[in-house]
């Protein structure tokens, strides 16, 4: 087979559970061969009448489980090889929470800053236009990811509703509502999150009152989870943003702070509280640590002196691979973030289905169905963290695979 098109990382990945799994060279190619990478580039004409060229890609990874999904970032450092790997991170995410679909991700190398919002909205439109063709409800549906939103998507939605004549709603989900998005997609990641950090407190007897949690990032994804987690009853000690972090061992009223921050655009200053640091936050002596912001922040340097009992991953990739290998001597438990970080495309799956009927739900049924999805992940998953003696992280790989080559099986295109 011709493998120009291979995913190196993708092997990476793999790695650590080939030999349980005994992939074979047939496996291993569906794993890291994807079905289909589109790159290209396009004009746009600047506000000062310059025309650019910016580059956008769109890789479709597996669909063996049902269309493609995933977002479309906009970063200047975007690549080929990262949307590859990120596709396949799709595929697993979608498998792993049960939705019927395949795995995609897409990008534009934009720095979306220095772009005015009329700039902006015509390279979304550019990007739809070279997509077009190859994206539908039934084919590839995109969404929002690092730096792009429901506005984003809407111009999309409407350049392609456009070209096609037609109204086709499912085609993008993470809508504004008044154009088909669904209740609590805004807050969805952060609620799923919440929901898996429950049930796994739940299974570990940890009640919220008794249970506090230092917090890392207060961008939409941090702060939403820690109002949430708040409300629950959990005792927020510490919570941090790019600029500086606050404590309180007592806990934090998590509504005055989210109050202070907009009101002030800091966290620091906060009444009752003491300045700490990004690093020392990672360290606190509390039950539950979430990452939820960058990547690689639990290395090797700082694992042996983290003291949580359990991390949830609510940032992508927030623990490098060797300083996993340490948290496991440690016994520190992991909910990866493939899992953790699951509800916003489980909830743009909601989106879909409901454009899909034209019939819509309320926040509450929507969360309700959240919640299932997220619990039975987190249930199937210990499961196979008991059967196959692993921990989360493996267990996952081993079920999300899995899941995909039996597709492939049924399809006929394995052995
Ligand atoms: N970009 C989000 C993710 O990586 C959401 C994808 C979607 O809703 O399709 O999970």
């Amino acid at each position: 087979m011709e493998k120009d098109n291979v995913c190196i990382d993708c092997y990476n990945q793999i790695d650590k559970v080939s030999k349980v799994l005994k992939l074979g060279q047939a496996e291993l190619d569906i794993l890291t061969i994807p079905k289909r990478i589109l790159t290209f580039s396009f004009p746009v004409k600047l506000d000062s009448g310059e025309i650019r060229y910016f580059t956008g890609y769109r890789v479709q990874f597996n669909d063996s489980r049902g269309p493609t999904k995933g977002g479309i970032r906009f970063h200047p450092e975007v690549n080929l090889e990262e949307i590859k790997t990120l596709a396949f991170l799709m595929t697993l995410k979608c498998a792993v929470v049960n939705l019927p679909y395949g795995g995609a991700k897409g990008g534009i190398m934009v720095g979306p800053k220095r772009f005015s919002e009329q700039e902006l909205e015509r390279i979304s439109r550019g990007y739809i236009r070279e997509i077009n063709g190859f994206i539908g409800p039934d084919i590839d549906i995109p969404a929002p990811d690092v730096n792009t939103d429901s506005k984003i998507m809407a111009w999309m939605l409407d350049e392609y509703e456009k070209l096609k004549g037609r109204h086709a709603p499912a085609t993008i989900t993470g809508k504004p509502i008044a154009l088909g998005g669904s209740k609590a997609r805004d807050f969805s990641t952060s609620m799923g999150g919440a929901y898996v950090l429950h049930e796994f407190a739940d299974s570990f007897d940890m009640k919220p009152k008794k249970t506090s949690v230092a917090l890392q990032g207060f961008g939409n994804v941090g702060m939403n989870i820690a109002r949430i987690l708040h409300e629950w009853g959990y005792k927020i000690v510490a919570v941090s943003d790019s600029k500086s972090g606050i404590f309180n061992k007592d806990g934090l009223n998590i509504k005055d702070v989210i109050n202070h921050k907009q009101k002030s655009g800091q966290l620091s200053k906060f009444k009752n509280s003491k300045n700490i640091s990004n690093e020392d936050l990672l360290e606190l002596k509390a039950d539950v640590l979430i990452p939820a912001a960058l990547e690689d922040q639990i290395t090797k340097k700082n694992a042996s002196n983290i003291k949580a009992k359990l991390i949830l991953e609510m940032a992508n990739r927030p623990i490098t691979p060797e300083a996993d290998d340490i948290l496991l001597d440690k016994n520190i438990f992991v909910m990866p973030d493939i899992l953790a970080n699951a509800g916003g495309v489980v909830v743009s799956y909601f989106e879909w289905v409901q454009n899909s009927m034209n019939f819509y739900w309320s926040e509450k049924e929507v969360l309700d169905k959240l919640k299932t999805y997220m619990t039975n992940a987190v249930k199937e998953l210990s499961k196979v963290c008991t059967d196959f003696k692993c921990d989360m992280r493996k267990s996952l790989y081993i079920n999300a695979i899995n899941k995909v080559l039996e597709a492939e099986r049924l399809r006929g295109n394995l052995k």
